[in-house]
């Protein structure tokens, strides 16, 4: 399997992307096409920078469509209960009006990356490798 770069699509080395929930079901589309190449995602020495910015604009537009998307469902939930009674049609409409606000983060989508130096440069220079910026999600031993 060939590492390609998410960011400039080269075949390169770099840090692993972390399988998540958006790349999983793409990859199982691509497997039910029969499209799958089924490479190692990695993000290059060289993006990562593009790749840091890209990441933080998904986090911060996935907060934004969950403020949304939640504001619409409470919405939808307690408005019927002060003026026709509660609804179950309301509700199930603001679920479904949540998920859409939240399937739309999709398209700004950046995956985690495990922030560890590539295998091959492992014992190089350790010291010198980017510190996550959230060290919190560092998840080690
Ligand atoms: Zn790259």
């Amino acid at each position: 399997m060939a590492n390609v770069c998410i960011i400039c699509e080269k075949e390169k080395s770099g840090f692993p992307v972390q399988d998540d929930y958006v790349i999983l079901a793409i990859r199982k589309v691509k497997n039910f096409l029969r499209i799958a190449k089924n490479n190692n995602l990695v993000v290059c020495q060289d993006c990562l920078e593009v790749y840091q910015k890209k990441r933080a604009k998904y986090e911060r537009d996935l907060a934004i469509h969950a403020i949304i998307g939640g504001f619409i469902l409470l919405t939808m939930i307690f408005l019927p209960i002060f003026t026709t009674g509660f609804s179950l049609t309301a509700v199930f409409f603001g679920l479904l009006l949540f998920g859409l606000v939240m399937l739309l983060s999709v398209f700004s989508h950046c995956p985690k990356i495990q922030q560890t130096a590539p295998k091959e440069e492992k014992e190089a220079e350790p010291s010198n490798r980017p510190e996550p910026k959230k060290p919190s999600r560092k998840k080690k031993k």
